[in-house]
């Protein structure tokens, strides 16, 4: 028996069965098992007995930080010949969610100062550019901050003012930057400036390493959550820098942003999983201890179903997250898989770590117990590193065929 012609079937036949590539193999290797145990053991001794007091005085774990570079965390992912662990992109992932599953502050503090500075500088920068600005930063001897967005160029990142202008055999670089992870505390920024005025949009962007003293942290955030980690406003005042300081070519510096956040995501995506995870282990342990009409509210149905599908969603966001890392390990595009991963995991996050409150009841609602910071942890990442409107234009243009957003 044949089916009838239809229109409709032809261009479903054009959608190529490698998008359904379904990456069956569950393993980790031993590598990136010894990877997670290391991430994990560090964080149940060192960063979980100090998240609540970090976030109650919203401060930045400096000493964490130190302990992570002596690990070689703080360049998981980074070829050794830059002064990296030489792992790969899924133990990092690995590392973000243990981290985040502690403190997401520090999570975010890590997949900033990795994925959006030291991996761009070793994918786009030259050979003299790597050797001189990676190991810093792989080492952990500086952290790294990603300086895109602007007061009023968020989600359309293209639309961004800050200017470099020709100087010389080089350009004078000025303007304003908002929402700097890391600003404070950084060594190095990627910043994002317009070398050509004539050409709005992201045309006319490029990309530039700069150092600490060509920028001034004006303010930090007073942020709902993520109190460990510092999130400041600077300003470029005519900074001066020479080609050496251009990463990637003129004018392709927007390509640098999308292709930066594409990995971010991936890493965003596994600080929401951990922060679900982490809700979820304290409402387990929670509904069995706590009793109510003469038994542990775990024997209740209503309990028994939140905690399953907590434990379904945390399975379903954690293998799109490994997908994703695994496809972007393996060279094969990831725009869409990551944006996928990162869509699921936040929201997922977010109504989970609700559930999470939820089942302690009032206890949920006090500094007693850390639901209600996970659950003021988690909104963020359906913000960052483009908001989850932008993850689903992303996603839609991918399965549509459609051109790139000009949006991140
Ligand atoms: C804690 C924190 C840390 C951050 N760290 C960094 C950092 O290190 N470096 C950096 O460069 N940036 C950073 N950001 C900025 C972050 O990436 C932006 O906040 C984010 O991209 C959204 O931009 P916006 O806040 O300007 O919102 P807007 O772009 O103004 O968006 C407002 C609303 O409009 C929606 N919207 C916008 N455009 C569209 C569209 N085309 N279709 C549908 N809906 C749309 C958005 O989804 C959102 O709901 C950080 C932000 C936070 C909160």
């Amino acid at each position: 028996m044949s089916l009838p012609a239809r229109p409709w079937c032809a261009a479903a036949r054009l959608t190529p069965p490698e998008a359904y590539d379904p990456l069956v193999d569950f393993e980790l290797t031993p590598e990136q098992r010894e990877i997670q145990a290391l991430a994990r053991d560090f964080v149940r001794q060192e960063v979980e007995p100090h998240a609540a007091e970090w976030d109650r005085e919203r401060r930045f774990p400096r000493e964490a930080l130190a302990r992570l570079a002596d690990l070689g965390l703080m360049g998981v992912c980074v070829p050794e010949a830059y002064g990296g662990a030489g792992a790969d992109f899924l133990s990092y992932v690995l590392v973000l969610e243990e981290l985040s599953r502690g403190d997401a502050g520090l999570g975010v503090t890590v997949a900033v100062h990795t994925s959006a500075v030291t991996l761009p500088l070793v994918r786009f920068g030259s050979e003299e550019q790597r050797a001189r600005f990676v190991p810093p930063l792989a080492r952990g001897e500086q952290l790294g901050a990603f300086c895109l967005t602007e007061p009023e160029a968020g989600s359309d990142a293209g639309a961004l003012r800050t200017r470099a202008e020709p100087d010389g055999d080089g350009w004078r670089i000025t303007g304003s930057k908002q929402w700097v992870t890391n600003g404070r505390y950084a060594g190095t920024f990627l910043l994002f400036a317009r070398t050509d005025p004539q050409t709005p949009g992201p045309g006319g962007v490029s990309a530039f390493v700069l150092d600490a003293g060509h920028v001034r942290i004006t303010r930090d955030e007073e942020k709902l959550g993520l109190n460990s980690s510092v999130t400041s406003d600077l300003v470029v005042e005519g900074a001066r820098v020479g080609r050496d300081r251009l990463l990637h070519e003129e004018g392709k510096g927007f390509h640098v942003a999308m292709a930066t956040l594409d990995a971010g995501r991936i890493g965003i995506a596994a600080q929401a999983v951990g922060i679900a995870q982490a809700a979820f282990d304290v409402a387990r342990a929670y509904a069995k201890e706590r009793h109510a009409f003469g038994r542990a509210i775990a024997e209740f149905q209503a309990i028994q179903h939140k905690l399953a599908d907590m434990s379904t969603e945390i399975d379903a966001a954690r293998l799109l997250v490994y997908r994703a890392a695994m496809l972007k390990e393996r060279g094969e595009p990831h725009t869409e898989a990551g944006a996928k991963a990162k869509l699921y995991a936040s929201e997922m996050a977010r109504r989970q770590t609700a559930e999470a409150i939820q089942i302690l009841g009032g206890y949920g609602y006090t500094k007693e117990f850390p639901v209600e910071r996970y659950y003021r942890d988690a909104k963020v990442t359906e913000i960052y590193e483009g908001t989850s409107e932008i993850q689903r234009l992303v996603i839609a243009r991918q399965i549509l065929g459609l051109h790139a957003p000009a949006a991140v």
